[in-house]
């Protein structure tokens, strides 16, 4: 079982009235209706919500590969848009679902931070052994991993940098529940040892039963309902939320 997190209660990430809207088949659509909220340095939030409801616009736009169109976001005080990218990208780590690898060994693979910005926090065997990949991996390619190991991998050359914070998009959904354990395991751990805030969007309710401290539930652009994980399980307050407990609208 997890240690309830220690809070500083200094903010980490902060949405004031956040909004963002797509262009879809020539009418605009808003995937984001204005968003406020808080989370807070050491923070473990979960995302929950059915597909649609602009939980991956909501964490991409905290790096900014997506831009707010109006609102703000604020990174440890500071709103992303006054951020250099390079840095913010550094200090907010987001990792996805396809855990993308680049062409050549694992090794080259968690030697990337050294070579774009000619520093990183660790080498690629503190690394490997950070994230449970073991160490005779290291000289493989890394197209020929599993798809936990791939996962591994992304997590840990997000690690190589200084990142404070962990934006994690449905990083379990392609894998076996046997890797999907070790993966909520490695991020509990990361957590806790490296005080990481983490953000993460999952579609599996008991997943996040497992791990969240808080869930933030979200439904068309709007967050709805942000509570503690065993009120929000317990005791949903929307009845959307209780639709999609109980399996209606994931
Ligand atoms: P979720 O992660 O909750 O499923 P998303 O944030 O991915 O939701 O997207 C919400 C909606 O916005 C989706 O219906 C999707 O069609 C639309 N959308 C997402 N990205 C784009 C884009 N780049 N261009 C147009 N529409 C998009
Ligand atoms: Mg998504």
């Amino acid at each position: 079982m997890k240690e309830t997190s220690m809070n500083s209660g200094t903010s980490a990430i902060s949405f004031t009235s956040v909004t963002k809207s797509y262009e879809q088949n020539g009418a605009s659509f808003e995937v984001l209706q204005g968003i406020t909220g808080e989370v807070k340095q050491g923070d473990f939030v979960m995302v929950l919500g059915p597909s649609g409801s602009g939980k991956s616009t909501l964490l991409s736009i905290c790096n900014l590969m997506k831009t707010p169109d109006e609102g703000e976001v604020y990174i440890h005080g500071k709103e992303v848009r006054d951020w250099n990218i390079s840095e913010l990208r550094r200090t907010v780590g987001l990792a996805f679902q396809s855990a993308p690898v680049i062409d050549g060994t694992v090794r080259d693979n968690l030697s990337l931070a050294e070579k774009l910005h000619q520093k990183q926090l660790y080498t690629p065997e503190e690394l490997a052994r950070l994230t449970g990949l073991s160490d005779e991996l290291l000289d493989r390619s890394a197209r020929d991993l599993s798809g936990g190991q791939r996962q591994k991998l992304s997590l840990a050359r997000t690690l190589s940098n200084p990142s404070s914070i962990l934006l994690l998009d449905e990083i379990t959904s392609a894998l076996d529940p046997v890797s999907a354990l070790e993966i909520e395991e490695l991020i509990i751990r990361l957590h806790q040892e490296k005080k990481l805030t983490v953000m993460w969007v999952t579609h599996n309710i008991e997943q996040a039963k497992r791990v969240a401290d808080t869930i933030w539930f979200m439904a068309d652009g709007r967050v709805l309902e942000t509570a503690e994980s065993g009120v929000f399980f317990t005791d949903p307050k929307h009845e959307a939320a209780r639709e999609f407990l109980k399996g209606g609208t994931r």
